[in-house]
């Protein structure tokens, strides 16, 4: 019997391991299919507090692992597939092994939607990116592309003309499913050139390991041809990985975990942090400081019971 089980490695399921450790919970953390989350897929990250020259994503994740680990944290490899969340203690099946806990904390991210082209799935953290905040300051005076025809490609857009010398909006259909305003305001930014009815076939140049250009194709004409970028910014939303917890605890329209307040969900014992059910800040920090939070109340809810 586990006093709380840890469902994501990243800097949320992270933080709250190293904070559920020193409250001497013995977490168990279940690294998912992305161990370390979605910084061991970037390169240089510049905002973390703490690091005035910034600190490379895989190295910061693992270096919260091993002050988690040093705490007394349990790490395992693996996937939860399903949860019964009918009584306490609450049951995870994970890859096919069920463990009991009296507590749960949900951190298990929400995964960027990429186009899923090979080129643009080598290129991630080396020019191809899926969030503005945290990638934008290295495109200082280039050549930016956004790909995405939402409110947040439009965002994104926008956000990145104070550091590019020109962003380039590409969707594929003519409409947008942006609003209006954000619509018009984007048409009225004399740094952004909007491309519709168009896609990407290509995102170059995987032997250099750097974005250098990409091969468009419009889709009413069938002509192809290429452009010159220096950064790659894909904004087609995200999916939060609740798949495990579907009709278990409540979710919003699009999946993320709604709060109770805090870092509690609808059902008393199960908490969340970070990405899952963050969808407006969606950085390393924010989602520490929800691991801070999870684990906190965890703490004081088993202290309360008795534990
Ligand atoms: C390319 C890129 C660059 C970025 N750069 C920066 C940056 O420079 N600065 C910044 O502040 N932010 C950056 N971000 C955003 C930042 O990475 C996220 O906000 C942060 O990682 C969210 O942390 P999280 O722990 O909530 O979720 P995630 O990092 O998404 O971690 C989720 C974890 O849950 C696990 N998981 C999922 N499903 C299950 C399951 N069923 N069972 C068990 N485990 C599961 C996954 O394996 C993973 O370990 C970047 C994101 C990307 C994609």
């Amino acid at each position: 019997m586990r006093n709380v089980v840890i469902i994501g490695s990243g800097c949320a399921g992270n933080t709250a391991a190293i904070y559920a450790a020193r409250a001497n919970l013995k977490p168990l953390v279940v690294g998912g299919h992305e161990p370390g989350g979605q910084l061991s897929i970037t390169s240089l990250v510049e905002n973390f507090p703490g690091f005035p020259e910034g600190i490379n994503g895989p190295d910061l994740v693992e270096n919260m692992k091993k002050q988690a680990e040093h705490f007394g944290a349990e790490y395992i490899h693996g996937s939860v597939t399903e949860v019964d969340f009918t009584k306490r203690p609450f049951r995870l099946n994970i890859d096919g092994e069920w463990h009991e806990t009296r507590t749960v904390i949900i951190a298990s991210g929400a995964s960027a939607r990429w186009l899923n082209l090979p080129s643009e799935q080598k290129l991630i953290g080396h020019g191809v990116s899926s969030c503005a905040t945290c990638d934008g300051f290295f495109y200082r005076g280039k050549k930016i592309m956004v790909i995405g025809g939402g409110d947040s490609a439009m965002e994104e857009a926008n956000f990145l003309t104070r550091f590019g010398e020109e962003v380039t909006l590409v969707h594929r259909r003519d409409a947008f499913r942006a609003s209006k305003i954000m619509v018009d305001r984007t048409v009225a930014n004399p740094k952004i050139t909007m491309v519709t009815n168009t896609v990407v076939d290509e995102v170059h140049d995987v032997s250099q390991k750097t974005v250098t250009g990409v091969t468009l194709r419009n889709l009413k004409t069938g002509e192809t041809y290429r452009r010159d970028v220096d950064g790659f910014f894909v904004a087609i939303g995200h999916i939060p990985n609740t798949r495990p917890f579907v009709g278990k605890i409540e979710l919003d329209e699009d999946g993320y975990i709604v709060s109770h307040g805090g870092a509690r969900t609808s059902l008393t014992g199960v908490f969340h942090a970070g990405d899952v059910q963050d969808r407006t800040y969606r950085q390393a920090i924010t989602a520490s400081g929800a691991g801070c939070m999870a684990a906190i109340e965890v703490e004081r809810f088993l202290e309360a019971e008795g534990h």
